[in-house]
């Protein structure tokens, strides 16, 4: 304790009677200022922020700030053998909880906490690309070819961003590593820190003179165009992926992906769910009647199916086979349900609407609004039904 202390107030450049919110406001803005961490190295910053942080802990503490307005530094001193904090200060007790969540809110915010992991070889960034086909080419699969620009190592400094004849050399502040670690005390005790390298950027080398091809970037663009083979039984929103057709890999590792996400159109009849085609075809009141052949569109072309005499509408055929083939196994391919619809005839000629009547009157469905209430007893009767007939059976 040979060493003088400042006073309180004067640390935090605060008046006696200042408030809480001052005092906290004084010690973020000096925390913020002298955070080891923003001052890697600076012996003297460090000084400043452990005596900030200790003002602050006893002027934030009301039964503190009292001993310490009656007794000065004396209030703390002696008896501080063994304590915790740094400099022998006791700083149980101290509530920096909420301050210190701002300050390293603000400090390591945005992603800043951590540095990139190692500055061995990695994989490049995957590159994203989208692709429009229509419904048949997801079906049966189909070639597309892409324009995109892609990253090449530099010709002429292969990669390395330095001058043709000129190496990149070792960055001495982080000894190649690419990352530095700044250790510090704090009052949640030893705080290891692990930063990119500010001054190589993490790849642990830095360029004195640079590629003037490529700008020290060690990369070139070009615009390629890239095949892309769609495999049979793709849906809506699923990807491709091309190896080796993305960014460039860092410090020799491998490239990155290419992938293509496929966007599939509508198609004007046909729906799809998963390995299964489903499409509405209308038929005919006569052919649901008496039974018929009808033309049924399939992803496969035209299909003749034959509808069985009193198919009613809303009946659901299975075509097997003529749906989608599996992305997995593409010999397997899923079915094709067809929904058969009669369909209401309009716009019929007078020779069409005079059979339709004679139809209805031998199948006795209609009372004609002009008939004699006998003619209507007497169709009534016609129209029993098949029970109806069973009953009278056994009523006799
Ligand atoms: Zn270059
Ligand atoms: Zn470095």
């Amino acid at each position: 304790m040979a060493e003088s202390k400042r006073d309180y107030y004067e640390v935090l450049g605060v008046g006696r009677d200042a408030d809480e919110a001052a005092i906290k406001k004084a010690y973020r803005t000096l925390a913020k200022k002298y955070h080891p961490d923003m001052n890697p190295g600076d012996a003297e910053a460090e000084k400043k922020f452990k005596e900030a942080s200790e003002a602050y802990a006893v002027l934030s503490d009301p039964e503190k700030r009292r001993q310490y307005d009656q007794f000065g530094h004396a209030a703390f001193e002696g008896g501080a053998g063994g304590a915790g904090g740094f400099g022998g200060f006791d700083f149980s007790g101290a509530d920096f909880s909420d301050i210190f969540g701002d300050i390293f809110g603000d400090l390591f915010g945005g992603g800043r906490r951590g540095g990139r992991g190692s500055n061995g070889p990695m994989k490049g960034a995957n590159l994203r690309k989208s692709v429009r086909i229509t419904f048949e080419e997801a079906v049966f699969g189909c070639e597309k070819e892409l324009d995109l620009v892609l990253k090449d190592p530099c010709e002429d400094c292969h990669g390395t961003g330095a001058k043709p004849g000129t190496t990149p050399e070792t960055c001495t502040k982080c000894g190649g590593r690419g990352q530095v670690v700044y250790t510090s005390q704090s009052f949640f005790g030893t705080v290891q820190n692990v930063q990119t390298c500010p001054e190589c950027g993490g790849s642990g080398k830095v360029i004195k003179e640079k590629c003037p091809k490529c700008s020290g970037t060690g990369y070139t663009s070009s615009r390629k165009k890239i095949k892309v083979k769609i495999p049979a039984g793709i849906d809506n929103g699923q990807s491709v992926r091309i190896r080796d057709k993305g960014e460039p890999g860092i410090n020799g590792g491998p490239r990155g992906d290419l992938l293509v996400e496929v966007n599939v159109s509508r198609h004007p009849i046909f729906q799809r769910q998963d390995v299964h085609i489903f499409s509405t075809v209308p038929i005919s009141f006569a052919v649901a009647a008496l039974g018929g052949d009808v033309k049924i569109p399939t992803v496969d072309g035209d299909v003749i199916y034959t509808v069985s005499p009193g198919t009613k509408t809303d009946t659901k055929v299975r075509l097997k086979g003529k749906g989608v083939p599996s992305l997995r196994n593409p010999q397997v391919r899923g079915d094709h349900y067809v929904t058969l619809v009669i369909q209401t005839p309009e716009h019929l000629s007078s020779e069409a609407k005079e059979a339709l009547r004679r139809f209805d009157e031998l199948t006795g469905n209609t009372l004609h609004q002009n008939d004699s209430a006998e003619e209507k007893k007497e169709k009534k009767g016609k129209k029993k039904g098949f029970m109806d007939k069973v009953k009278e059976a056994f009523e006799e």
